[in-house]
Order: structure tokens, then sequence, then C-alpha cells
């Protein structure tokens, strides 16, 4: 058989696009994973105790785009699902991100108040400050609260998470966990916040089921690119690997998971807790609040921080600083001549892309370009 299409990765951005060229173009694709299973990093599961865990961490789907979420209940129902984190410092449990609750929280009833109307008097109900331009007041009572947050909530979890200060990094990264000034505790403010009813491995399955897509696991793509034949090629693997890292290695972090099934009904009072100063780990996830599943016991899962190395750990989030810019920069320019080849996705344009995001950027490739071709 010909395939108009070799898709390369199983995730949003190949699934996705496999879904609008066959059922749109009515072309015909093979999508290829080297993973043992659809869904890139959203895949979910049942694990051996029959708890619906995510295996790559906790997935909240949430979006402004109602574009995107009309095009995702296509091939789910969703159960409503507002985010909520607590951070544990010195032994109390405030929301992250940090806000007037959590003012009120930390501090006598007196100091909060204060501090509450100081931040009021700057900043409208519900604007969200980045750390970072908090810490560039001149006023001496709210530098004292900024330097308060920044030690307190972000300076441990940041060094944990990305091996670095806040502002060793991209601005964009600290400015994605603001300082929040509402008595809102969601975590997101989004106006669609929900998961896949039936879990997102169950959503993908369904919008690749089409007699017109195959679907190769286990498989490396490089491994069959003499033995399958194609018109062209979605590549939404790491970019840097597609062209052999001649220009080196675009870095990431990645992450490894500890699952732990513990004999009671319920662990932690939410989703997730964060450990931004003690423990090797920065946080505690606990799907069963996720899904809303009934069991009486309950799988946890600790996340620590680690290096991505090449062949060792998975590349999850790319590190964002100008060097790594000018590399990818270098890379694109490549991409840019090639013909029959099209790169999406979070790993192949080296963006920290949230799935609404992941899928908005396909759809934009394919309305745009794919469907012309
Ligand atoms: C820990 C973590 C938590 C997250 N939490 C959220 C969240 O709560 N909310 C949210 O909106 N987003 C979240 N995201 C982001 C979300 O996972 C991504 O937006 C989305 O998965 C990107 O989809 P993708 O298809 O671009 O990439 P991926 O899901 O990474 O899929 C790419 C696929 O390509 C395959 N591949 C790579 N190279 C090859 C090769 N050579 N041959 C064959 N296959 C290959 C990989 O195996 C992979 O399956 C999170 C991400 C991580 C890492």
């Amino acid at each position: 058989m010909i395939y108009d299409y070799l898709i390369v990765g199983a995730g949003y951005s190949g699934c996705v696009l496999a879904e609008r060229i066959t059922s749109q173009l009515g072309k015909k694709v093979l999508i290829v994973d080297k993973r043992n299973h659809i869904a890139g990093n959203a895949y979910d599961e049942y694990n051996e105790e029959g708890i619906l865990v995510h295996r790559y961490g906790p997935h909240l789907f949430h979006t402004k785009m109602k574009k995107v979420f009309d095009y995702l209940s296509n091939f789910t129902k969703w159960r409503e699902y507002s985010h909520k984190v607590l951070a544990v410092i010195e032994d109390k449990k405030v929301p992250v991100p940090f806000n007037l609750n959590s003012i009120d929280i930390f501090f006598s009833p007196k100091q909060a108040e204060k501090l509450t109307n100081l931040l009021l008097s700057k900043y409208k109900l519900e604007t969200k400050i980045p750390i970072l331009k908090l810490l560039e007041t001149s006023d001496k009572e709210l530098k004292f609260l900024a330097d308060f947050i920044y030690e307190k909530i972000f300076l441990g979890y940041n060094l944990k998470q990305w091996g670095v200060k806040p502002e060793d990094l991209d601005r964009t990264v600290s400015g994605r966990v603001p300082v929040f000034v509402s008595r809102d505790d969601r975590y997101f403010q989004d106006p669609y916040q929900a998961v896949p009813l039936f879990g997102y491995t169950k959503m993908f399955k369904n919008m690749i089921n089409n007699k017109n897509i195959n679907v190769l696991l286990n498989t490396d793509y490089k491994d069959i690119l003499n033995t399958i034949k194609f018109d062209k090629i979605i590549y939404t693997g790491p970019i840097d690997e597609y062209y052999d890292y001649t220009f080196g290695n675009l870095p990431y972090r990645s992450l490894n998971f500890q699952y732990e099934t513990k004999e009671k009904e319920f662990f932690q009072e939410l989703t997730q807790v964060n450990y931004p100063n003690d423990n090797d780990f920065t946080r505690i996830t606990e799907f069963k609040h996720i899904t809303g599943q009934k069991h009486h016991n309950t799988t946890i899962a600790y996340e620590f921080p680690e290096e991505f190395i090449i062949g060792k750990n998975d590349p999850y989030y790319p590190i964002p600083n100008e060097e790594n810019h000018n590399k990818f920069a270098k890379y694109i320019e490549l991409a840019e001549k090639e013909k029959n080849v099209f790169f999406t996705g979070r790993l192949a344009n080296y963006k920290y892309y949230n799935m609404d995001e992941t899928v908005g950027v396909a759809l934009q490739l394919f309305e745009k370009t794919i469907s012309k071709v």
C-alpha cells in the first residue's frame, strides 16, 4: 500500500492531523510511534489495581479556544474538572498560584489585611502578576511580600524543576504561574476546563478510528523509511533528532514518576500538592480526584525532575533561553527548505505547548497548508 502521509508520533499533533487528513481529504495515513501506545504524553491507562492513571504526569485540559474544545468534543464526552493546587510551606498548605487566600493563611489577620489592601491599591482584582515583575516594585512593603513569595513558593520549586533560578530562565516560564490578586483558588481561569469522561486514550482511539488510518507502535520511523511507501511526512518528534543533531542537541527537562497505590480511599485533599522547599520531588498527584473514579484504593505519583539524557529518559519540557532559541532557529532554517515534510508539535516546534495549543496549531497547519497541497 502507498500512504499519502507517514505521520511520526501518535500524540495530539499526529492524531489530530491523521483524523483531519482522512476524514476531510479521504487520504491514507500511517501513524508510527516508538512507544507501545497512542496518545503521546497524554496517555492514560488502568494500572494493576484497576485505577486510571496518567503515565506521563497529570494532564488537565483547559482552554479559551472554543474551536479546540468543540473539535475534541467530537471524540469524547467530558467530565467537568477545575484544577486546584496546594503548596506545602512551613507545615501550612496554601493555594497556588499564590493569591489573597494564601496571604490570609500565612500572615496574621492584621498584616494580611494590610498586604491585601496594598496589592489592591496597585492592581485591579483578578490581575495576574509574574513574580519577577512583582520583585521589581519600588514599594518597600510590596517588595517584602514579593521577596516572601519568591523565596517560599518559586525559588525552591524552580531549582528542582529546572535546575536553575527563575531569573535564569526565559520569563515565559516563571510567568506561567503568576501571583494572582484574587480569591479564586482555581489553577486556571479558562472557560473550558474538563477531562475526557472515559480518559484521554479512549478519546484518541475514537479520533483515529478510520479505515484509512493504520497505526504502527514500538517502531522508530527511521527503521521503516525504506520499507514503507509514502508521499509526505508529518514529523512530531524532536527536530534535532530528525536532523541527526547537526547543530547539537536541544536541551529538555525530564521527569521520573514514582507511583504508589495506597490502601485507603484518598491520600490527599485534592489532585496536586506541591513541595517547593523540602523533599527531592516537586509534587504529588492523586489521580482519582481528576477522574472521579470510585475505588477503595488510590494511586499517587511522586514527580522527580531530572536532566534529559538522550536514550535514558523522555524529553518533556523545552528549556527556553537565548542559546537554545538560536540553536532551534538553525534547525527551522533546514525545516523550511523541506518540500514534503511538515513539522509540528511540542518536540518539533520546541515549544512549551499545552494540549489545547498543540491541537490548535495542528488544526491550523491542516487548514492553512495541508488541506491545500
Ligand atoms: C509532565 C507533563 C504534564 C503535562 N500536563 C499538561 C496539562 O496538565 N495540560 C495541558 O494542556 N498540557 C499538559 N502537558 C503538555 C501535553 O503533554 C502536550 O501539549 C502534548 O502531549 C503535545 O502533543 P504532541 O503530539 O506535540 O507531542 P507528544 O505527546 O510528545 O507526542 C509525540 C510522539 O512522537 C513519538 N516519537 C518521537 N520520536 C519518534 C520517532 N523517532 N519514531 C516514532 N515516534 C516518535 C513519541 O514517542 C511521542 O509519542 C504536559 C506535558 C508533560 C510532559
